[in-house]
């Protein structure tokens, strides 16, 4: 049996995790739940799965609820997420938080030598030289559950490191796929979170169609398995069936396939090493027909170039990129902003940045906090002067 803390227990992840829990109650258990600010819904898992341990993150939320759940431990804010991440009987940590807030909860997660299932590709992005220094000293395992990362997880078993060639990260290229940026000016909210192939949150589904997404998974690539940025490529393959590939020195090349469900790769880093049954219907090659494939357009999405080139600089440039993202996307989701000010608001922040060594988790907070009151200070002057924009 292995105990579960699932942190973002009720978005898109954490849903989809407890759905795989609950297909198998002999061998995983639920025991600790954190949420934003979500308490419908935490209540509803709290009577469904009797965690012993829950977190509000927002601490104004959580000082509001006065409710008694009888038997569980109820705790506020980041302090809150630290100690379930390193709660003692959790086994395996589930970290589906949004944003660069998964940080330090990632970081707990690795101190304490629980097995890390990371969805949170923004730790990664913006603490990932700690992240790798952590899991090296303390021996932790950390489990991928980002698609691509689980299937290049999976390429790699019992492969050498200093065989590997190349990755090869696959991109649906998102709902715009095809279009200038000319035309991406006027696209909206609701058609940006119609993602064609995968069920997702709101913040991924629009990195997914600005391709910052791919940009932050290069850069998560790069930490969890410790090859160059120069050795990672972006294929795009609109089917999504092939998940991602490593191709190795004799040029050899393993694909990992599927079905494009996140409650695949959950599975997987739930159940490691071993696999379980999937209620999903087998993949039909037949009726797929052909798998295609393309450059990535880094002219009409700058936005993965952008990530290219912080990885590039290294030090904070990552941590600055990924926390401008968090601002833009949140703006846009708002309507506050268009579509296009997303990669104009990052590259903005990346050109004032003055980098810092990332090696230190308080400069890497100071330096988000400042990014943030840039990207706010960018988003602010551009609501200004296209208030003919919001409706
Ligand atoms: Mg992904």
């Amino acid at each position: 049996m292995k105990n579960i803390a699932i942190l973002g227990s009720s978005g898109s992840i954490g849903l989809q995790t407890i759905d795989v829990v609950k297909r198998f109650p002999d061998r995983f258990r639920v025991i600790g739940l954190a949420v934003h600010r979500n308490i419908k819904v935490l209540e509803e898992q709290i009577a469904e799965l009797k965690p012993k341990m829950v977190v509000i993150a927002d601490e104004q939320v959580a000082s509001g609820v006065k409710k008694n759940y009888s038997g569980v431990e109820v705790l506020p804010g980041m302090e809150g997420l630290e100690s379930l991440a390193a709660h003692p009987e959790v086994d395996i940590v589930i970290n589906a938080l949004v944003g660069s807030v998964g940080l330090r909860p990632t970081l707990s997660a690795l101190k304490a030598g629980k097995a890390l299932a990371l969805a949170n590709k923004e730790s990664m992005v913006a603490g990932g030289a700690i992240v790798k220094r952590m899991r090296n000293e303390g021996g932790a395992t950390i489990l991928p559950v980002d698609s691509e990362h689980n299937a290049i997880f999976q390429c790699l078993a019992g492969e050498k490191q200093d065989e590997v060639k190349r990755l090869i990260i696959t991109a649906s290229g998102g709902p715009f796929r095809g279009r200038t940026f000319k035309e991406l000016e006027s696209v909206t909210v609701e058609e940006a979170l119609a993602h064609p192939r995968w069920t997702m949150g709101p913040k991924i589904t629009i990195d997914s169609a600005t391709l910052m997404n791919k940009g932050l998974e290069v850069i998560e690539a790069h930490w969890l398995f410790d090859i160059p940025y120069e050795k990672i490529d972006v294929l795009v393959h609109p089917q999504s069936i092939i998940h991602s590939m490593v191709e190795f020195e004799d040029g050899s090349i393993k694909a990992h396939l599927g079905q494009t469900d996140m409650r695949i790769p959950i599975q997987y880093a739930l159940s490691y090493p071993d696999r379980l049954d999937s209620p999903l219907p087998p993949l039909d090659f037949i009726e797929l027909g052909k798998l295609t494939f393309e450059a990535p357009d880094t002219k009409n999405f700058p936005c993965l170039g952008y990530a290219f080139e912080a990885i590039r600089l290294g030090k904070t440039y990552p941590a600055v990129l990924n926390v401008a993202n968090e601002e833009a996307v949140a703006a846009f989701l708002d309507k506050k902003i268009k579509f296009t000010d997303i990669s104009d608001i990052v590259q903005a922040v990346m050109d004032k940045h003055m980098p810092e060594d990332e090696t230190d988790l308080g400069i890497i907070l100071e330096v988000e906090d400042w990014a943030r009151a840039e990207a706010r200070q960018i988003i602010n002057l551009k609501r200004g002067g296209s208030k003919s924009f919001i409706s």
